[in-house]
């Protein structure tokens, strides 16, 4: 039969998947001789058992003991036993790190009179009721979901009536008391053995606890992956002040920086240092007050960096002086730690460029391009905090997840400020521009949540009282500040201000850029934007793109000076007026494509022919209509007949694309003189204009054949008239299911092929992209769909007729350039399908443009 129970002696860190990532690190700590307490792991695969049949699979507990009993060789302790009590914990461990969403239980194999016997053998009866008391309740929270509510408040009010101000000030009677008091709550087995499986079954229970399900929604994490269970020997940080328990990581995982950085509580237990129930010292402190301990825990942080050849995050726990170590994993890290750490591992020659561009997050990058509050604005510190995860953010202030969650969704940027956060309010955490808390350190749960996320955070901001019932938090200063009113952090140096306050961009970051060019170093595909206008064409070259993979021209014709001048084109009754209003707005989009052929001189430029249905650019209340109709000069009753009859049922599959080229040739005829006009104009300017004309919504050849042949004779006009040619490319977009099956005999014709994912996933799966919102999210919710296909490629569909078009038009035109241009183009899984289906380049707007191009060098690495 499968072994489901593993010893730490028996895995190794590639063993993540079946035991867990946090077992499988124990098991590669074990192994590098590190000093961890012994114990073992119950794999994912019984997790899936107990899931599928409601119980422990059979065997389980006997392998079970027989681990134990090594423990107890180990540690010199028996389970069970009253005079020297193995006491264990256990713990949670998926593959992937989803850090407090799942339960714990620790000192684990206590009753009555084991607490008793041992209080009096130990010498420490206020360490063993301590320990007692905190198990009573962490059994009751977790195996009979009793919650910690009910022992928090007879603590809290057993401290109240004696004045006690912390739990430091209880004594061994006092433990005692609120012990059996706690038992008068609940008594948890006698029994250790029954404890145990108990618990262990309680543990692989909360993998399916809503908290665990909602985070494992919002990572993108499998539901079929399962958490492995580690039971392992306990060590006390709260044992006496010669105890303790802190974490730390071997980088600054805010800056990056290369210092050996943490916090640390003596006489505590771990929980109480993430929890932020009391706030930590720095590492700093440890070495000046315990200097050979201190040197020992660097010396393990430097083995296993090194061994890891990455960032760690490490938990350890000192007892009565000795230390000991409680995990390691690679250590979640900000953009700008992630790409300092990556550039400063490739020159320490820890790691290979190809190895430190794998580690990129391609989606954190986002950081560089957004905003960070300038050096040079005037800061009214309102009050100051921990810099939890740098970058600004500026919003209206709100005291509850909840309240973050819907004042988002109205489209306002808000601050969710809480005394301190739990995996409760992971939904207001994302919704939220950035976090603030009163509580908590480095390592608090707002902060490691906040800094996965990308997003700004300051936390332990003991300067500020927050009354979330009130709704309002007030500052030492005396300020205060209510639900609604607009604040600013910044999460780089701690700081809250009042109002809005000038942010400028990260995105000249030295290490930033070094990671971009390692990237192009890399990658085959090319990567362009998506641009209409002058400044995202320019902001697109500064991004590095290289072309712009789609000019959507009717974006030139909303703008305000000329909309109306297209609206007058649209209502014209007779030919002769339609063409004079052809000419003022070929001169229009003459001098717009002359910008863009200039600022992205050297590289091609795709402009699409008119793709919307016309009534678009038509107003939609008759008050409009007739208003316009004054404005040209029109009898309104027309101009309302000639908008009813424009209107369509289906607009989406209605009086647009390329369909509009063949009803209307002269609107065509007028789009590609202004673009090729306007080629000439830039290549006399000294710019190398490379035009390209794209023909939209394609679905036959016989179709195709008719407007490239309007669009050659139209060129042999301009360049008739001009007396000099340019090069220019003639293509079609791949938009709809039809054109992909024909693609073979578009092929033969078509210059290239842009997919336009947009639309052919609209018209694949009959979602209409505009009405999606009603139903998308409950198909997500129930897991109907896995991702929104209008975000995520949708490879098996879609992607197949991609695949298709791709094969059978190559198999013509071996030479035929192939790109996409829907939004799927900035998406870095979707970009990997796109290189791995040969095409040329991928188009996206400016601002994905860096994450293009190093999820393009991802792809090929
Ligand atoms: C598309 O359909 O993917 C596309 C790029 O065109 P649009 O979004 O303008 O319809
Ligand atoms: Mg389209």
């Amino acid at each position: 039969m499968e072994k489901q129970v593993w010893l730490f002696t028996e895995g190794r860190k590639e063993d993540r998947m079946l035991l867990g990532s946090k077992g499988a690190n124990l098991c590669e700590m074990t192994s590098l001789e590190l000093p961890v307490p012994f114990g073992f792991i119950l794999t994912t695969r019984v997790c899936a058992d107990y899931a599928r049949i409601g119980r422990l699979p059979h065997g389980v507990m006997e392998e079970v003991w027989a681990a134990i009993r090594e423990i107890e060789q180990r540690h010199q302790a028996r389970f069970g036993d009253a005079s020297n009590p193995l006491l264990v914990s256990v713990r949670s461990g998926a593959p992937v790190s989803m850090p407090g969403m799942m339960d714990t239980v620790l000192n684990l194999g206590l009753n009555d009179s084991i607490a008793r016997l041992w209080a009096e053998s130990s010498g420490n009866p206020r360490f063993v009721y301590d320990a007692y008391r905190r198990f009573i309740q962490m059994y009751g929270d977790v195996v009979e979901g009793l919650g910690s509510e009910p022992f928090e408040e007879i603590l809290e009010e057993y401290k109240r009536s004696r004045s006690l101000k912390s739990d430091l000030d209880l004594n061994a009677e006092d433990l005692k008391v609120i012990a059996s008091r706690f038992r008068e709550i609940h008594t948890p087995p006698d029994d250790p053995r029954e404890q145990l499986e108990r618990s262990i079954e309680a543990v692989f229970r909360s993998w399916n606890n809503n908290r665990a399900k909602r985070y494992r929604r919002i990572h993108d994490i499998p539901e079929s992956l399962g958490t492995g269970v580690i039971v392992q020997a306990m060590v006390y940080g709260n044992r006496s002040l010669n105890s303790g328990t802190g974490v730390a990581f071997t980088r600054n995982p805010a800056t990056g920086d290369r210092v050996f950085y943490g916090e640390y509580l003596m006489n505590a237990e771990g929980e109480d240092v993430v929890a932020g129930i009391r706030t930590p010292e720095p590492l700093e402190t440890l070495q000046r007050d315990l200097p050979d301990l201190y040197a020992q825990l660097y010396r393990m942080q430097q083995i296993l960096e090194m061994h890891y050849r990455d960032m760690q995050d490490l938990e350890f726990t000192i007892e009565e002086g000795k230390l000991w170590m409680l995990q390691t994993r690679t250590g979640k890290r900000t953009p700008k730690a992630a790409v300092k750490i990556a550039v400063d591992m490739v020159s320490e020659g820890l790691i290979k460029e190809r190895e430190a561009l794998k580690r990129i997050d391609p989606n954190q990058m986002d950081y560089f391009l957004h905003p960070m509050i300038d050096s040079k604005a005037d800061r009214d510190v309102l009050a100051k905090g921990l810099p939890a995860s740098p970058g600004a953010a500026t919003g209206r202030v709100v005291f509850s997840a909840d309240d973050a969650e819907a004042w988002a969704a109205r489209g306002e940027d808000v601050i969710l400020v809480r005394r301190e956060t739990t995996p409760e309010d992971i939904h207001g955490m994302k919704a939220a521009q950035g976090l603030l808390t009163a509580l908590g350190g480095m390592t608090s749960h707002a902060a490691v949540v906040a800094r996965g996320m990308g997003k700004c955070c300051i936390a332990g901001c003991g300067e500020i009282t927050v009354d979330a019932a009130g709704k309002r938090f007030t500052t030492e200063s005396g300020a205060s500040i209510a639900e609604g009113e607009v604040i600013t952090l910044d999460g780089t140096t701690g700081e809250v201000m009042p109002g809005t306050v000038p942010t400028v961009s990260a995105q000249a970051d030295p290490d930033f850029q070094t990671v971009l060019s390692w990237a192009d170093r890399y990658r085959r595909l090319r990567v362009r934007a998506n641009a209409e206008t002058p400044e995202d064409t320019t902001k697109a070259r500064e991004l590095g793109a290289e072309g712009i993979g789609l000019c959507r021209t009717e974006h030139m014709f909303f703008d305000a000076e000329r909309i109306d001048v297209v609206r007058a084109m649209i209502l014209a009754d007779s030919p002769e007026l339609r063409q004079r209003h052809l000419d003022r707005l070929r001169n229009f989009q003459k001098s717009d494509m002359r910008q863009l052929f200039e600022i992205m001189s050297g590289f091609p430029v795709t402009v699409r022919l008119l793709d919307p249905p016309l009534h678009e650019f038509l107003p939609q209340e008759e008050k409009e209509l007739r208003a316009l109709a004054g404005r040209l000069s029109m009898d309104p009753q027309a101009v309302m007949q000639r908008a009813a009859e424009l209107e369509e049922v289906n607009p989406m599959l209605g009086f647009r694309g390329c369909r509009l080229s063949v009803a209307q040739p002269e609107i065509t005829r007028m789009q590609v003189d202004a673009i090729l006009s306007a080629a000439l104009e830039a290549r006399k300017a000294g710019a190398e204009a490379q035009p390209e004309i794209m023909i939209p919504l394609t679905v036959a050849r016989s179709e195709l054949d008719t407007v490239m042949a309007l669009v050659r004779e139209t060129a042999e006009h301009v360049f008739e008239r001009s007396g000099e040619r340019i090069e220019y490319q003639l293509g079609t977009m791949m938009e709809t299911p039809r054109a992909c099956v024909r693609a073979g005999v578009f092929a033969e014709v078509a210059e290239f092929f842009s997919f336009g994912t947009n639309d052919l996933t609209q018209m694949t799966y009959g979602f209409s992209r505009d009405d999606v919102g009603k139903f998308l999210p409950a198909y997500l919710e129930q897991k109907v769909l896995e991702n929104d296909p209008f975000t995520v490629l949708d490879q098996r569909g879609v992607g197949a007729l991609i695949e298709v078009a791709v094969q059978e038009a190559r198999k013509v035109n071996p030479e035929l350039h192939v790109g996409i241009c829907g939004e799927h183009g900035g998406e870095p899984r979707s970009i990997r399908f796109c290189h791995e289906t040969g095409f040329d380049y991928v188009s996206c707007s400016p601002y994905r443009v860096p994450i293009a191009r190093i999820a393009a060098a991802q792809a090929l690495l």
